[in-house]
């Protein structure tokens, strides 16, 4: 894995740029609330690979006119990304598995089961950690966050 200074806010806009090629049945925003300067170091294209699985699966997961969120913050010396749609969320039997390879509750054809073990394995190989809040809005008690947690530049 490379290792130099990666924008983090410049990755999450480069995954909503390639995901709003395809157009398809929902219509649902993107908005990038990453600040600016938020850096991790680390392999900018796996790092970009890292937010186009997660916002494609909050694509997926969305409701028509759904709201899918990108912020970001520095916590305990790492540089955080949340993301945060307000689908259904993931149940607790569901949590246990989908890190899981080839876990998936898609349609055949529809999910290969492997967007967040490859999520998973890049975040470890960057010495960061992958966490996960659902219900993400415990007032409605739907929606998923997921938050990259990733080591900064010294
Ligand atoms: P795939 O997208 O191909 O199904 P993933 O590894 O990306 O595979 O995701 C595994 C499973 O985790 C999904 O099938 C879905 O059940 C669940 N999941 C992932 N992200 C979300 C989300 N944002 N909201 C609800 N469920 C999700
Ligand atoms: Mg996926």
């Amino acid at each position: 894995t490379e290792s130099a200074p990666v924008d983090l806010r410049a990755c999450v806009e480069e995954a909503v740029q390639l995901l709003s090629l395809q157009r398809d049945k929902t219509e649902v925003t993107f908005a990038n609330e990453v600040p600016e300067g938020l850096i991790a170091l680390g392999d900018n294209q796996r790092l970009i690979q890292v937010f186009i699985n997660l916002l494609s699966n909050a694509r997926d997961a969305s409701p028509d006119g759904g709201h899918i969120i990108a912020e970001g913050y520095r916590r305990a010396g790492l540089a955080c990304v949340s993301v945060t749609d307000d689908g259904p969320g993931i149940s607790a039997e569901h949590r246990e598995r989908i890190l899981e390879p080839f876990f998936t509750t898609k349609e055949p054809g529809e999910g290969t089961g492997l967007g967040l073990a490859m999520v998973y394995s890049i975040v470890e190989d960057h010495g960061g950690q992958l966490e996960l809040v659902s219900p993400a809005n415990p007032d409605t008690g739907r929606g998923a966050c997921f938050i990259v947690q990733l080591p900064q530049e010294k």
